[in-house]
């Protein structure tokens, strides 16, 4: 059993039902939909195929919906193609003009109020670079091009270093946010957080929206102050992605591999998931083999204690959607089957209410290293026990036994964590009778192997695990 989850953005290469069932059957275990891209029919309609090959297929694949957040970008361009030039001087205009000569139009009207001379501008990723020169406050910033290209039309723009007064969630953001709670999904991702209240707000938001049941939040960390404030970000949200392809543009991008080994730490401590996104297998978009330095990638990725690593453009317009997860898939296991795997990193404990259930799971964890267990099984109503279990890294499968199917699917982001639909929840010791013959029909564990239940006595008292026993099938 894979412990280290693959997240799959969806785009044009895998929208038909055919794709969708493939990459279900390659593997993956949560599906993305990137709300920069796509409009809500299409997104609508992935999501019905989806939930219907979860029940063709007895999978809990969970989705994400991602919301663009503030992002910046620029307007259309005269015949698509504008060159800049090293030293050249652009006015770039909040006014709704075409891109042409050289004026640049933007798609944000506080830019030449918020933008400082002196600060970088960077376009399309950061393939071109300008410093602005002046602002006249209003509506015009004068820039010099510090590193040159051709700008497309309606390119992203990077402000590493300029104070945004955007808000958090963009008029386009909160019409997705009405429609995504329609849709049902398990989490919700936000781009260009920059402080825990951006998290707050929205929390604020889904709560107002849905009746039961919101979406979890990932917060998504891709802007120098998101990495500055990243302890009270992972303390607000439910987890975290480390969204390396804007935040390589944002910060240097020789910064990111250290800061990623860093969230992924604080995100273990704190008993949350982080997803370790953009550019793992790159080269796959066209390739059907990814290059060494990616499957390098994928490899320390895993070894760093991610929960799960992410495929953008290689699943979402690229030709080799399945083969990509597939080979991630076998990269993973490889190092997850090496002697050198399992870092020990444990969760803090969490708050005096959890006090019980924190101590009597890390004694389970602790005790699944001690006897090499297969099996730590928890039934569980919040999740919370699921979250928690995983944090510790064991060897030990995690079979998370619920009645409740979102919560199910919620739990395929989390790394190690099998979820199976129970009902049979009568005694504590029936219902461990019945888990364990559950494990042993699907082939999970087998004679001889140590397991470890966690449970609450008496039964289906949530959020209050204060039982654990050993036993051997
Ligand atoms: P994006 O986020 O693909 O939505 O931009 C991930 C990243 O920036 O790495
Ligand atoms: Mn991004």
């Amino acid at each position: 059993m894979r412990k280290t989850k693959i997240v799959a953005t969806l785009g044009p290469a895998s929208s038909t039902e055919e794709a969708l069932r493939n990459l279900m059957l390659a593997g993956v275990n949560v599906f993305r939909l990137n709300f920069s891209h796509g409009s809500h029919e299409v997104h609508a309609f992935t999501v019905e195929i989806i939930k219907k090959l979860n029940v063709e297929l007895g999978l809990q694949v969970a989705i994400l919906a991602d919301l663009s957040g503030p992002k910046i970008r620029t307007g259309m361009v005269e015949g698509d193609s504008l060159l800049l030039n090293p030293g050249d001087l652009f006015i770039l205009t909040t006014r709704s003009e075409v891109s042409r000569g050289n004026l640049i139009s933007v798609n944000y009207k506080d830019f030449a109020a918020d933008v400082k001379p002196g600060e970088d501008i960077l376009l399309d990723d950061g393939k071109i670079l300008l410093k602005a020169i002046s602002t006249n406050g209003m509506d015009e910033v004068a820039a010099k091009v510090v590193q040159g290209g051709v700008l497309h039309s309606r390119k992203g723009i990077n402000l590493p270093r300029t104070k945004l007064r955007l808000p958090g969630l963009s008029e386009k953001d909160l019409n997705d946010l009405a429609f995504i709670v329609t849709l049902n999904v398990q989490w919700i991702a936000l781009s260009f957080v920059r402080s825990a209240s951006d998290i707050r707000d929205l929390r604020v938001k889904l709560e107002e929206l849905c009746s039961s049941d919101p979406p979890r939040i990932v917060a998504k960390i891709e802007k120098p102050e998101a990495v500055e404030n990243a302890a009270e970000i992972i303390a607000v949200a439910d987890a975290i992605m480390v969204a390396r392809g804007d935040l390589g543009v944002e910060i240097p991008q020789e910064h990111v591999p250290i800061i990623q080994k860093k969230l992924v730490r604080m995100c273990i401590a704190a008993s949350k998931p982080t997803i370790v996104a953009t550019q793992m297998m790159e080269g796959m978009i066209n390739s059907m083999r990814p290059t060494r330095a990616e499957v390098s990638d994928v490899a320390n990725s895993v070894l760093d204690g991610a929960d799960a690593l992410m495929l953008s453009g290689e699943t979402s317009v690229g030709n080799f959607p399945v083969q990509t997860v597939e080979t991630m898939s076998r990269i993973i296991s490889d190092v997850e089957n090496s002697d050198n795997f399992y870092p020990e990193i444990k969760p803090d404990l969490g708050t005096v209410e959890r006090k019980i259930s924190d101590s009597v799971i890390m004694a389970a964890c602790n005790l699944a290293r001690e006897v090499n267990a297969r099996a730590l099984i928890a039934m569980t109503h919040t999740g919370y026990s699921a979250f928690r279990l995983a944090a510790h890294r064991t060897g030990a499968g995690i079979y998370i036994f619920s009645n409740n199917r979102n919560l199910l699917c919620t739990l395929s982001l989390v790394w190690g964590v099998t979820g199976i639909y129970f009902e049979k929840f009568a005694t504590t010791d029936t219902a461990m009778i019945e888990m364990r013959k559950t494990l042993i029909a699907r082939g999970y564990i087998t004679t001889g192997n140590y397991i470890i239940y966690v449970s609450s006595i008496p039964i289906g008292k949530p959020g209050k695990t204060n039982m654990l026993k050993l036993s051997i099938v």
